[in-house]
């Protein structure tokens, strides 16, 4: 019997949180369960997740930003019937496969000429440990510095380059060399540190994804400078920035930055296949498959699939044919002015800030007395707890789905589909405002879903002392 999968989905739809208690992690089924979002999805188009009564989801979440192009587009389900269907030679690994060479021609077309040198890997993560071991076989040196705040993935050396504790704790010790971190605009404490020359590479993510900072003075551009000046590169992880999130194609553009490296994934396949990249100038590439024997120095089984690399090919078509890097461009200004705009109604908004469709909603303590006391009351157990009310709600009762930017912090980060139109930066301005004009009636339905925030988080924190009280805090 071949397997039926249509079938089995029908019937079983429905088994997921069950299953994935019994057999996969459990304790996010409980966080998911506690925030709310143990809904079950039963098919996705574009912008939109639909359950199983087929009612619809904005999605402002893209999968993390892996659906740029949005979900089950077209083009790319092609790309991959048509791979399917030639049959191709998929992996022979002792050749040179047409599919990644076009793949790695089209990518360089869009990067400034001199990063003309593709390395192919899975996934976000693996990309970054292959550009750190890339910085350091070209320059010799052991030291890596990144910024406070950054998230680079979370396989041991990414992992060693960030210096929040809800992700590191536990899985210690970390590269030693790499856990210098500078704040983002303290220039003068990284030209100290440049100054050593020991430095291989300092990493930036152009718009960080915990909380999207940036720089709002040349603080990039004077880094680039003393990196060039002490002989350190500069990689720009370019994992959820590049090909058009920022409204531009690579994030860095945003500063006329020059990287050495820069690396990619999420977003490159279009979302069906894991696919990563590290795109490098020719000659530091050089140094890491310097001779015949070191050829497969560094590689990896799956990184040159076919499937991956026509997807990349077809996700890369889209973004040009559809004009979604101009399109991010406008609607981002126009979801960042109108949230922008809830300020003088909503005393909660702090800031509004981003660049295209990557942009966080930061809150803070409001000026009405009542709910002071409310938001200091859920702050004391949490500092994400506000963040988190409102995303919950924003699923609840409006389904738009959004997230939490990071640990120990007030703000709600939106990563929509780049094909997004003004119908629905309408349904999330008005979804925001709602919520927001809820939060304000104190006591209120509202300050309820907080409170079982801080039950969960009390009994979370009474069973594990270390963990952070918040059911969930992604990137
Ligand atoms: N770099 C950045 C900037 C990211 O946002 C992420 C993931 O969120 C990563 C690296 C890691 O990517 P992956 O999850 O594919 O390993």
């Amino acid at each position: 019997m071949p397997l039926e999968l249509k079938e089995i989905i029908a019937a079983r739809l429905g088994e997921n949180y069950e299953l994935h208690h019994k057999h996969l992690n459990r304790t996010l089924v409980a966080a998911q369960r506690v925030i709310g979002f143990d809904k079950v999805y039963a098919r996705a188009e574009g912008a939109y997740l639909y359950d199983m009564d087929n009612r619809a989801y904005l999605d402002f979440l893209s999968g993390y930003s892996v659906f740029n192009v949005g979900r089950n587009h077209p083009v790319v389900k092609k790309a991959i019937r048509d791979v399917l269907d030639l049959d191709l030679p998929n992996m022979v690994q002792m050749d040179c496969s047409l599919l990644s060479g076009l793949l790695a021609e089209a990518i360089t077309k869009r990067t400034p000429p001199h990063l003309d040198a593709v390395f192919f890997c899975n996934s976000g993560t693996e990309a970054m440990e292959g550009a750190l071991k890339f910085a350091r076989a070209a320059t010799q040196r052991k030291r890596v510095l990144s910024l406070e705040s950054a998230f680079h993935g979370l396989s041991l050396g990414s992992l060693s380059l960030m210096g929040c504790e809800s992700f590191t704790e536990g899985f210690g010790p970390l590269m030693d060399e790499w856990d210098t971190r500078i704040s983002l605009d303290d220039i003068d404490s990284l030209g100290r540190e440049l100054a050593k020359r020991d430095v291989a590479a300092f990493v930036i993510e152009p718009v960080q994804g915990k909380g999207c900072k940036y720089p709002k003075g040349d603080f990039y551009q004077r880094a680039q400078e003393l990196c060039r000046k002490h002989g350190t590169l500069l990689i720009c992880d370019e994992v959820q920035t590049g090909l058009g999130r920022t409204g531009k194609m690579f994030g860095f553009e945003h500063w006329n930055l020059e990287p050495d490296i820069i690396t990619l994934a999420k977003t490159l396949s279009g979302g069906y296949v894991p696919c990563g990249a590290i795109v490098a100038r020719r000659d530091i590439y050089q140094k890491t498959f310097s001779r015949m024997d070191r050829c497969v120095v560094h590689s990896t089984t799956f990184g040159r699939n076919n499937l991956a690399m026509a997807c990349g090919l077809a996700a890369l078509e889209i973004i040009d044919d559809e004009k979604l890097i101009e399109n991010a461009a406008r609607m981002g200004e126009m979801l960042i002015q109108r949230i922008d705009a809830l300020r003088t109604k909503h005393s909660f908004i702090k800031e509004v800030r981003g660049k295209g469709l990557i942009i966080a909603i930061e809150f803070h303590e409001p000026t009405e007395f009542k709910l002071k006391m409310a938001w200091k009351l859920l702050h004391k157990v949490d500092k994400v707890l506000f963040a988190q009310m409102v995303v919950t709600q924003m699923l609840s009762k409006h389904r738009i789905l959004t997230q939490v930017a990071g640990h120990a912090m007030d703000v709600v980060k939106i990563l929509p589909p780049l094909i997004i139109g003004e119908k629905e930066v309408d349904l999330f301005v008005a979804a925001l405002d709602d919520v927001l004009t809820d939060c304000r009636k104190f006591p209120g339905p509202m300050w309820e879903i907080g409170q079982n925030f801080v039950r969960a988080a009390m009994g979370n924190k009474r069973a594990t002392p270390q963990q952070p009280a918040t059911p969930v805090a992604s990137v």
